[in-house]
């Protein structure tokens, strides 16, 4: 299936079976705003339960908390969202269509290299196990010259952005000859800069009302607790902060699904740590991160860090996890070495001390921070993208099947009557009743049991529990399981430990080890 295709699935599917709905639908929807539906509100809750174990009960020295989404407005002057949380915008005067620059000299440096991509597929084919690549890379006439393309453009926006040369980035764009994709012409306006922060006030009365802002991103929460968590949960330095939770962006570009929204949730934790350590902290996270996608099984090739060329003004080094999303290898979390910035900040601004006494050294000083930062949404996406497939059967069928990771998936079993009557239904209602304990799963009686198969398969369900008329005599039930539709005879008092022994989280975050 082409990318374009697979994604334009993902957005219905999601629809059709009650994962993401467009928000005020029947408004005729709010741009980049999206509602989790009733299974996606559970997919999006096992997500979060899934990285909440892994960063915050896994790990005795990192703890979580959930402060407000309204903060002092001071706040953002010193973290400096203020004066340079800002995207450089351009529009195309013909189309009348808005963009983002740096996005814009982005694409089409990737378009560059996905050219290269394509002859290094091209020469693996006819080389075979002869295939070099890295010594096809560093000879081939073609690549070369297109490297050097790429390298030169990264300097050029580098330059541009760190500079903050906005006539100079769209000189950049016409240079390049980057036309807008809606009119074909390069017909650009000047570039400026946009706030991305969403302004409100607080207070009744128009006098004396305070403006605040929706924060832009859950880290700045975590700072401002700092000392309170430090010394209330008397934290030894290195230590974490966790928290997930709402933020807000009002994005120039929002057109890629739940990737991009203007209101999103992450998963950010803090970790402190002595000055000079940061650079095998930041090694340790990376890999610590990346552990914890592939424990997902969504493919080791789906995944591959980028290391930023422009580093934000708080950090000292930065990557990103990328994955391999429907329209190719974009943003999935970021790592960023913080330096001592923001607790720094927050000194001069408030003026109240942000040290930790450290003992071993009888010292005080101000931590540094590692962080990483990943949207909810996002990991949603590539989740649910990479799940869902179209799977040709044997009998020359087709069948849709979300074969989401089973720890994640909103309903763990459907059980299912063969037929309504004969008092087969009590028999399956009774499982339910058993089994809703520990799991969430459901009841299915409509239609023919193939049908209910097919349903269950494009929902995500990773068994289904066929309750018939043997199962009045011998107490057993046949469990159908979603990926490899392989069906088993088995006592209805086993089901409990076989479902377990699937979905359990720790059978899940081992794999890490
Ligand atoms: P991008 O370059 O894609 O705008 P960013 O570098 O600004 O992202 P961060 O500020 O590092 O993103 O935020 C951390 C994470 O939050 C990102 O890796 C991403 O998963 C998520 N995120 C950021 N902006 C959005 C958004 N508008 N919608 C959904 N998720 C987002």
């Amino acid at each position: 299936m082409a990318n374009d295709d697979q994604f334009k699935k993902v957005i219905s599917h999601a629809k059709e079976y009650g994962y993401v709905f467009q928000s005020s639908e029947i408004y005729d929807g709010l741009s980049a705003v999206y509602d989790y539906a009733q299974n996606g509100a559970e997919l999006k809750k096992n997500i979060r339960d899934y990285w909440w174990k892994a960063m915050v009960q896994m790990h005795d020295n990192i703890v979580g908390i959930d402060a407000a989404i309204l903060m002092h407005p001071t706040t953002w002057k010193a973290s400096g969202h203020v004066d340079a949380f800002n995207d450089p915008l351009i529009d195309n005067k013909d189309s009348k269509k808005r963009y983002r620059a740096d996005v814009l000299v982005e694409d089409f440096r990737e378009k560059i290299n996905q050219k290269i991509n394509k002859d290094v597929a091209k020469a693996q084919k006819r080389f075979g196990d002869a295939f070099d690549e890295k010594e096809f890379r560093a000879t081939n006439g073609n690549v070369i010259r297109r490297q050097k393309q790429i390298d030169e453009i990264t300097v050029q926006l580098t330059k541009v952005q760190e500079e903050n040369d906005l006539e100079g980035f769209r000189q950049l764009i016409v240079d390049l000859g980057i036309v807008c994709p809606v009119s074909g012409t390069s017909n650009w306006t000047d570039v400026k800069q946009f706030n991305l922060m969403f302004g409100t006030k607080l207070g009744a009365s128009a006098e004396s009302a305070m403006d605040l802002y929706l924060r832009p991103e859950t880290a700045q929460g975590i700072f401002v607790n700092f000392l309170n968590v430090q010394k209330t949960g008397r934290m030894k330095i290195p230590f974490g902060i966790a928290q997930t939770g709402k933020a807000f962006r009002n994005e120039i570009v929002a057109r890629q699904f739940i990737f991009r929204m203007r209101e999103f949730e992450q998963m950010e934790m803090q970790f402190f740590i002595k000055p000079g350590t940061q650079k095998e902290w930041f090694e340790y996270w990376k890999e610590t991160r990346l552990k914890w996608h592939k424990s997902l099984g969504l493919g080791q090739e789906n995944y591959r860090f980028h290391d930023h060329d422009k580093l934000a003004h708080y950090a000292d080094a930065a990557t990103d996890i990328e994955f391999n999303f429907p329209f190719g290898f974009k943003e999935l979390e970021g790592i960023h070495s913080r330096t001592d910035f923001d607790l720094k900040q927050h000194e001069k601004f408030s003026g109240k001390k942000l040290q930790y006494f450290d003992h071993e050294d009888n010292a005080n000083y101000t931590p540094y921070v590692l962080e990483t930062s990943i949207g909810l949404d996002r990991m949603f996406l590539a989740v649910f993208s990479n799940s869902l497939v179209e799977e040709e059967l044997d009998n020359n069928t087709t069948r849709t099947v979300l074969k989401l990771p089973a720890v994640l998936a909103p309903t763990k079993a459907a059980i299912l009557p063969l037929v309504k009557k004969d008092g087969l239904p009590d028999v399956a209602k009774k499982i339910v009743e058993d089994l809703k304990w520990d799991f969430n799963v459901t009841y299915d009686e409509k239609d023919a049991v193939g049908r209910r198969y097919r349903r269950q398969d494009a929902n995500g369900t990773p068994f289904c529990i066929t309750v018939d008329h043997d199962t009045l005599n011998d107490n057993m039930v046949t469990i159908r399981h979603r990926d490899t539709m392989e069906q088993t005879r088995v006592k209805i008092e086993d089901l409990k430990d076989i479902i377990k022994a699937e979905v359990d989280v720790k059978h899940w975050l081992q794999k890490m080890k």
